[in-house]
């Protein structure tokens, strides 16, 4: 491609409203241009690397034995109200009333769809498994859209879903589709780790998210300093605190609980700062319902509820705050004034954190209203075990925890894809039956597996840049040789530069030959900003000595090669750093 015939509008100045440096510098670079808020247009070179990604990932999905499909970016309403998921998508499901009063949903996923389909055509064990997948637009109305093409409202995914007869089968496909991730992530140059994510209906883990570690990330990856253990904050497990031998002791000299006036001081924070102690010291009492029964969970002042984990010490049923009349009935008191001592019989069950289980004594409500008490003792004053009291990790892990006694991190992530066990939420919901060997009718057990093609690139983006512009992995980079001519109306420089334009060509590689009428500053710094591997500069001086200059993106100087040898060698160096595009996981 010759640049002159190629619209790429580079910018100089640093766009305002572009906070992190993969949205400054895919704009800066003429890969992207807003067309409102949370929509792109991608010009040439943003659709280029897109298509490459596509193209990684097709190749990929197919060799893993996915077929791919193209659904509609149009459904019917009736299918997102069939599983119940019209009301939990929220305000994110965007939709619109066609001319004849339908109402139809802007795919922002596609198991409804596809789960329909499968319900139609599939209806033996026989034709099981399938994996179907698609890639295409995706439209979510995001609370926030920022952040470029990261958090977008509209963006391209692959998102596949298959289908089995049996659990066993469902861990083979998902094996499958996590390895072909890994390798579509390596393959498109990203450093990646696979974090454990939500544990879903079967059981273990049943979803890793893909994030790429870097700063501009919106997830929170806990993990071990070798990233031997890697999980989402919903999901991060915990050590209990080690039995302290003198905590029966010190539990056994603590005073006993003392009432204390507390007037319109519910928060914790306001409770530490009217008794001057630290949240740490205090017993957070909340309280949640499920139908008819009351749960209630202690945790410490200063640690925060995880619902997933209160979920599962549920058994897995769901709990929702308990609105201020519930609260008035068990404590007798107003909301914030809520304590442990005293409420056996009026809940269903009592739910410890392991942290609070550890406390000689804290702080807490006085179930009276304006009113706290002092030394309430687990164990003392209210039960640590019993039919109806669970001790487990219900919250989110904090600086200073372990797990398997390694110290946990915290870092920030994007995430790029996610793999997820789905059981039979959606095969039940929507009939997708199949007759089993012994002529049962059973559920199809699915699968899901998401890939947002657009934040791979500004992933890509982020992880690499430097003050001069992108530096992007060879396989998703718009080109992958970027021939510089200095000075296009010398003929001879001409002359050979598009003579190694042509041989670059035909020795496969993607070429941009920079054709311009431009200053060599200008010529430079485009280059730098465009982000391609692999550079050749033709000027005049060199060339009257028969040499090229080549350069890696990575690399501060460039090398004189030999006229000659400029081409094989371009390619060569374009061959190694494919290669090296096989690399490693974190
Ligand atoms: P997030 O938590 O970031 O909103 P999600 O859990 O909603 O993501 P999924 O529904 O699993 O995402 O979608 C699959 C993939 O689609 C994600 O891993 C991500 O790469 C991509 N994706 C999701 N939402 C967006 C968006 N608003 N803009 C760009 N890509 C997105
Ligand atoms: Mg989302």
């Amino acid at each position: 491609m010759r640049y002159s015939q190629t619209l790429i509008p580079t910018v100089k100045e640093v766009p305002a409203e572009a906070e992190i440096p993969s949205h400054q510098l895919m704009i800066r670079a003429g890969f992207i241009r807003k067309v409102a808020s949370g929509t792109y247009t991608y010009l040439p070179l943003g659709n280029r690397s897109l298509l490459k990604i596509i193209a990684i990932v097709r190749e990929e999905m197919n060799r893993a034995g996915a077929q791919e499909i193209l659904m509609p970016v149009l459904q019917p309403m009736e299918l997102w109200e069939a599983t119940g998921r019209r009301e939990d998508y929220g305000e994110t499901l965007a939709w619109f009333e066609d001319r004849h009063g339908r109402e139809n949903v802007l795919a922002p996923t596609a198991e409804e769809v596809v789960t329909s389909l499968v319900a139609a055509e599939i209806n033996s064990y026989r034709q099981l498994p399938v994996n179907l997948y698609q890639i295409n637009t995706k439209v979510r109305d995001e609370f926030r859209p920022r952040f470029g093409v990261l958090r977008s409202r509209e963006f391209i995914m692959k998102d596949a879903y298959s289908f089995h007869a049996n659990v066993d089968d469902l861990e083979k496909t998902y094996r499958a589709m996590y390895d072909a991730y890994c390798r579509i992530f390596s393959r498109c140059g990203l450093k990646y780790v696979a974090v454990e994510a939500d544990s879903g209906p079967i059981g273990g883990s049943a979803s890793h998210e893909f994030m790429v570690p870097c700063s501009a990330g919106e997830d929170v990856i806990v993990h071990a300093e070798d990233f031997s253990y890697a999980a989402n904050l919903e999901k991060a497990e915990i050590d209990a605190p080690a039995a302290s031998p003198q905590l029966a002791a010190a539990r056994q000299a603590a005073p006993a609980m003392e009432e204390v006036h507390t007037p319109g001081v519910g928060s914790i924070e306001a409770v530490c700062n009217f008794l001057k102690n630290r949240p740490a010291d205090m017993i957070k009492t909340l309280v949640y319902t499920s139908g008819k029964d009351v749960i209630v969970a202690l945790l410490r002042g200063d640690h925060e509820a995880n619902e997933n984990k209160l979920r599962r010490a549920c058994d897995g049923a769901a709990l929702e705050m308990a609105p201020p009349e519930v609260i008035k009935n068990v404590t007798s008191a107003a909301v914030g004034f809520a304590g442990p001592q005293g409420l056996a019989g009026k809940i269903t069950r009592l739910i410890v954190d392991n942290s609070v289980a550890a406390m000689t004594s804290g702080v807490t409500g006085a179930n009276k209203t304006d009113y706290h008490v002092r030394n309430v003792v687990p164990g003392r004053d209210f039960p640590l075990s019993g039919a109806n009291v669970v001790v487990a990790d219900i919250r989110n892990a904090v600086d200073g925890d372990t797990r398997g006694g390694k110290a946990l991190k915290f870092s920030r992530g994007i995430e790029v894809g996610h793999v997820f066990k789905l059981g039979t939420k959606y095969s039940q919901k929507l009939s997708a039956n199949f007759l089993d060997e012994q002529g049962q009718k059973q559920p199809c057990i699915m699968g899901c597996y998401g890939i947002g093609i657009n934040r791979i690139l500004a992933s890509a983006i982020e992880m690499g840049h430097d003050d001069n512009g992108c530096v992007l992995p060879i396989a998703i980079a718009p080109f992958e040789v970027l021939v510089v001519p200095i000075n296009i109306s010398n003929p001879e420089v001409m002359g050979a530069a598009e003579r190694i334009y042509k041989d670059l060509q035909a020795g496969g590689a993607d070429v941009l030959l920079d054709d311009r009428d431009a200053r060599p500053g200008v010529k430079f710094k485009d280059a730098d900003l465009l982000g391609i591997p692999l550079r050749i500069v033709v000027g005049e001086k060199s060339l009257k000595e028969g040499k090229v200059e080549l350069k890696a993106r990575t690399e501060a100087k460039p090398t004189l090669v030999d006229l000659g040898a400029a081409v094989a060698r371009t390619l060569d160096l374009a061959a190694q750093l494919k290669s090296q595009l096989s690399g490693e996981s974190r």
